[in-house]
């Protein structure tokens, strides 16, 4: 009798503790390492992934909006200190110095963590960056402005120059694609996503009924200057047509033609060598 009550309590002590799981926030379910946004594994399949997704991704698993005390990310990799009265960043301030040789070198640092490998993809990412543009990519010696890469939770970066020391963190190896590093790269460069563009409703439909409830915040518009370039849906810094989609329906659809893909997986859309030239005022040849 003893034994059989013992069994009781047991099973109701376990029912007690399904109910309870059961109950807990999906969203919680994301600590779970078999979670992937939703769709994302089809589309892998179909080699359809956009920089922005690759970074959707990892930053779920890793990084939470919090990165610390004082810094959160804004649109799922924009880091934003809470703590220091933040410039606002868009477009002309917070621009990266030019030479009197007509370069903007950008200094960096890269932490030892990395290995041979991760440090060419990094390089490879810069040339991405420096193709076609006056930007160079130095290492670090006497500048007191630089980027200092590392392999913190999650890839994300802060928004243009913002004055001494700046960590642009690639986790590794989850953001060791090259797509995703030149992507952060454009952050530093002072690029927000392309479909935060003031304009962007005359281009795409927000699907809002399908976007995850907890990242609404994600799809905000900023009063962006358009550097008299035409909405680039092709651009390294646009979101994949099903960024934080609850279930695996689109979240952005292209007003024009349904059709039209989404963000780039590894490289800058033509457009976005245009972009850099026009802020940075590049005197190479701007066709
Ligand atoms: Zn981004």
């Amino acid at each position: 009798m003893a034994t059989w009550l013992a069994k009781m309590e047991q099973m109701i002590l376990l029912c007690v503790l399904s109910t309870c799981l059961s109950a807990v926030h999906p969203q919680n379910f994301l600590l779970s390492p078999k979670w992937v946004p939703a769709g994302h594994r089809e589309r892998e399949e179909h080699g359809d992934v956009t920089a922005m997704d690759k970074i959707i991704k990892t930053n779920e698993f890793h990084a939470t909006r919090i990165i610390d005390g004082t810094t959160t990310l804004r649109e799922g990799d924009i880091a934003v200190s809470t703590g220091r009265r933040s410039r606002i960043c868009f477009a002309r301030s917070c621009l990266w110095s030019k030479s009197v040789d007509g370069h903007v070198y950008i200094a960096y640092t890269l932490s030892a963590e990395y290995s041979d490998i991760d440090t060419k993809l990094i390089k490879k990412g810069m040339d991405n960056i420096e193709d076609g543009t006056c930007i160079r990519f130095v290492p670090q010696t006497h500048q007191r402005d630089y980027l200092d890469i590392q392999p913190k939770s999650g890839c994300w970066s802060y928004l243009g120059s913002r004055g001494g020391r700046q960590t642009l963190s690639l986790q590794n190896p989850d953001c060791m694609q090259v797509g995703v590093i030149t992507h952060e790269f454009m952050h530093a460069l002072g690029f927000v996503h392309e479909q935060s563009r003031f304009d962007r409703d005359n281009y795409v439909t927000i699907m809002w009924p399908n976007v995850w409830r907890d990242r609404l915040r994600n799809f905000e518009k900023f009063k962006t200057e358009s550097l008299d370039l035409p909405y680039d849906y092709g651009s390294i810094m646009h979101f994949g047509k099903y960024a934080y989609s609850m279930d695996g329906e689109p979240t952005i659809i292209p007003k024009s033609n349904r059709n039209i893909k989404l963000g780039q997986a590894s490289s800058l859309s033509h457009i976005d060598k245009l972009k850099i030239n026009r802020l940075y005022q590049c005197t190479v040849k701007d066709d």
